[in-house]
């Protein structure tokens, strides 16, 4: 089974191509066609098993069928994470245009407002500076979100952003999707499901 038999469009195929993705892996194959359906998703999958990709592709195809700025956010629990996922998005999304912002802790707040303010599609960001910039930056708000993906929420978790991500959860709209991706299925990520997820599929590798 290809990426087009999956119903990815051809430019995003065209980049799997360039990135030597030639095939889809089992998280893929599985979470996109349901992603593309307009499913809330919960993966459970380790780094390493294409995790990121499997929620990049959906949101970027979404994206393309209706091009907005701040789109979709994901939460990640670190810093390099959260680089990481942007580079993945950047690597599949520049064929179809994409703007991504990184906003994690630890870099200016300045520069950061900045890059917001030029309304990137895609923000991945670390939770409390997340919600720093939505309390402080001005002209900032997530009101018109799409997507909303959680990566690693069990490490999420376990780094104690839980209120944080409550918090968030009241400044992100109620009508859409939500991604959530887990190594491991802990009593706190099933509380965190039922409290962001609606009607969700499960799938696992
Ligand atoms: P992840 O699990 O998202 O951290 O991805 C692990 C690595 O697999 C990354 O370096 C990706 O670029 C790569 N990757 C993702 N999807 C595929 C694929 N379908 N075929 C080959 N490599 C892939």
């Amino acid at each position: 089974e290809s990426f087009e038999d999956l119903g990815v469009i051809a430019p995003i195929c065209e980049a799997c191509k360039n990135l030597k993705f030639k095939k889809p892996t089992p998280i893929q194959r599985q979470s996109i066609p349901l992603a593309m359906e307009g499913r809330d998703v919960i993966g459970l999958a380790q780094t390493g098993s294409g995790k990121t990709a499997a929620f990049a592709i959906p949101i970027l195809q979404a994206l393309w069928e209706k091009p907005q700025p701040l789109f979709a956010c994901v939460l990640a629990p670190t810093r390099e994470l959260a680089y990481q996922i942007s580079e993945q998005f950047e690597a599949l999304g520049s064929v179809i245009g994409l703007r991504c912002a990184v906003i994690v802790g630890g870099m200016d707040m300045m520069s950061q407002a900045v890059a917001l303010g030029k309304k990137p599609h895609v923000i991945v960001a670390t939770p409390g500076r997340l919600m720093d910039h939505l309390e402080h930056t001005k002209g900032f708000s997530l009101r018109g979100l799409k997507y909303l993906v959680m990566d690693e929420a069990d490490r999420l978790l376990d780094m104690d952003f839980g209120p944080i991500i409550d918090k968030l959860l009241l400044l992100i709209p109620l009508e859409r999707r939500t991604l959530l991706f887990s190594a491991t299925m802990t009593s706190k990520v099933e509380k965190l499901q039922r409290a962001s997820l609606s009607n969700p599929v499960r799938v696992a590798v």
